[in-house]
């Protein structure tokens, strides 16, 4: 999808107020009734019905026509504007650039702050896939998917922001975290390739182990990245250091299946180096030693700061239930 960064300005603010409206009444409604819309808004009926038409011109809602009532929803375009309205407002961001990046469920963009700048949004975005386990959450999703969707998205990127900003006040190599609104995430931009396009390295003995030693530092914090692969680690261009990303699937080392997301990220890690680099160590790191051992140097525990951080075990769980 295009963002495009030219509507920030031509939305008026009474549109702005009307879309508002959209977003607070998908709260308790799929398809949220135009009277509904109006009464939120604070506008008068016949103003709102002209700018409901114009924002579904502009694909920032979308006119559904359901068995019992017609109304709007929400669209990725409208909370993206949102989003990238708020970001823009508080001064974090000023103008939008290149897509950089499509992933499974998120898209990435190249901004700017007013100075020029260059910094990540990353676009949370569920549901563009498969329903893979949702099935099972019916109850939860019910009727509202798309809205349930949206919500999911600003789970995941409240999430991703939770572990981002402790893991960087901690020193690990991670981008610096600049703000979040809704389902974004504006974060450093590194120039960097990701590891799945290098196909040489100086030593790849000692990239090895700065990574196998980066998921002992994560348990040993209480973490477990649980997407450690060639995709989510970023090798910096000047320096060769690597950039770990890619933050809403992170779990406690307290999590009942730890080990299990421990021994993919040390697998896909050595299953990498053996086909990329025909490098292969009887050294690997365990589980069980890992967290054995006194935690020397990181004494604390970071997924008991997430938790404390306001981004809630329930909200972890729901997430949970549709990314595993
Ligand atoms: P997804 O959840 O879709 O996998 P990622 O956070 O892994 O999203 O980002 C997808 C791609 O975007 C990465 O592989 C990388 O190429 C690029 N990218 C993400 N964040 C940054 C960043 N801070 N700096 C530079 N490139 C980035
Ligand atoms: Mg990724």
């Amino acid at each position: 999808m295009k963002l495009d960064a030219t509507d920030l300005r031509y939305v008026t603010s009474d549109e702005f107020r009307v879309l508002t409206a959209v977003e607070m009444g998908s709260k308790n409604h799929e398809v949220v009734p135009s009277p509904l819309i109006a009464q939120i808004s604070g506008l008068r009926n016949g103003g709102v019905n002209k700018m409901l038409g114009d924002l579904t011109k502009r694909n920032l809602v979308a006119k559904v026509q359901n068995s019992k009532y017609d109304g709007y929803r929400m669209t990725y375009g409208g909370l993206d504007y949102l989003a990238l309205r708020a970001l823009s407002k508080r001064d974090s961001m000023y103008s939008v650039g290149n897509q950089i990046g499509v992933g499974k469920e998120s898209d990435i963009y190249i901004v700017a702050d007013a100075e020029g700048n260059e910094m990540v949004l990353k676009l949370h975005r569920l549901g563009r896939i498969s329903f893979r386990a949702i099935k099972n959450k019916r109850d939860y999703l019910g009727k509202r998917k798309s809205a349930s969707w949206m919500y999911m998205s600003r789970l995941a990127a409240q999430k991703e922001w939770a572990f981002m900003k402790v893991l960087h006040e901690h020193n690990f190599p991670v981008p610096k975290p600049i703000d979040q609104a809704r389902h974004c995430i504006l974060m450093e931009f590194i120039d960097a390739y990701p590891l799945r396009q290098v196909s040489d390295v100086p030593s790849p003995g000692k990239l090895y182990s700065t990574l196998m030693d980066l998921i002992v530092r994560f348990a040993r914090a209480g973490l477990i990245h649980g997407d450690f692969n060639e995709f989510n680690i970023l090798i910096r261009r000047d320096t060769g250091e690597p950039v770990v990303i890619d933050f809403p699937q992170m779990v406690s080392t307290s999590h009942e299946n730890a080990e299990w997301y421990f021994n993919r990220d040390v697998e896909c890690i050595r299953r990498f180096f053996r086909r990329r680099f025909r490098y292969e160590s009887a050294l690997y790191p365990r589980f069980r030693t890992t967290l054995g051992e006194t935690p020397d140097g990181e004494g604390f525990r970071l997924d008991v700061v997430v938790a404390a951080s306001g981004f809630k075990q329930k909200d972890m769980k729901t997430l949970g239930e549709v990314s595993a």
